[in-house]
């Protein structure tokens, strides 16, 4: 793809739960979309900006990359790409205040806990592997952590791993397979972040004025 470099390139997520949210933040800052649900990009008719539709585990790269200057992301995608990452070249910019949801730690409802030393010598399934070994370390436990990159509530019938950690919004899912949550790992929200790569001046500038449009938006919202 050709990158227009007198335009802002903005990464979303194309479908999933923070699409219609990013959706509504840009249109709420005043702009306007062209192209419809299914392209790969659309053009916005009144701010020299375009949009990038994604996967969600993209968007931290791209910003970082400078491929595009902002994206909208979970803060929990954000933190395991950082972890990952040397000297990842993000800032956040803006905490959005929407799709809050938690990394916990679950286990089935028979499983005992006493507290973080219960996994010691245990495995656990997450599609966040970074975080869940930093919060180990912290409380200097020794656990074994597995990557499942879906369905990690699977894993304990599956006899995968006998815990997992995996994002809870509401509870339901856990409860439908029989886990309960044991332990909080990591709370995130939204956010938007900016590449701290250095910008072409024409872009810098553009970036500086949707930003106070998107903080506009987020004010009166408070
Ligand atoms: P993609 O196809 O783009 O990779 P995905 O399936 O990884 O999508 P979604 O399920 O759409 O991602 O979730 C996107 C983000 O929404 C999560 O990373 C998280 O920040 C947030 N979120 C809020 N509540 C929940 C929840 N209950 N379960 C999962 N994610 C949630
Ligand atoms: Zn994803």
């Amino acid at each position: 793809m050709l990158i227009d470099e007198d335009r802002l390139h903005i990464a979303i997520q194309k479908n999933g739960r923070l699409s219609d949210i990013s959706r509504d933040l840009l249109k709420g800052a005043g702009l306007r979309l062209q192209n419809g649900r299914n392209a790969l990009t659309a053009r916005v008719e009144n701010f020299a900006a375009d949009i990038m539709f994604v996967r969600d585990d993209d968007i931290p790269t791209f910003v970082a990359d400078g491929v595009c200057e902002f994206g909208i992301v979970g803060g929990n995608v954000l933190e395991e790409f950082r972890l990952s990452s040397r000297g990842p070249a993000v800032e956040i910019v803006a905490e959005l205040g929407t799709a809050r949801c938690s990394l916990k730690l679950a286990a089935p409802d028979a499983t005992s806990w006493d507290g973080p030393q219960s996994l010691a010598g245990q495995r656990i399934a997450t599609s966040y592997p970074r975080i869940v070994e930093r919060w180990l370390a912290e409380r200097r436990v020794d656990a074994s952590v597995v990557k499942m990159n879906g369905a990690v509530e699977l894993a304990p019938r599956l006899k995968i791993a006998p815990f997992i950690c995996d994002l809870v919004s509401t509870g339901a899912t856990l409860e439908a397979n029989g886990l309960r949550a044991v332990a909080d790992v990591f709370d995130s929200e939204a956010v938007l972040i900016r590449t701290t790569r250095s910008v072409a001046a024409v872009r810098q500038e553009l970036g500086e004025a949707l930003l106070s449009r998107i903080q506009g938006v987020l004010e009166t919202k408070d």
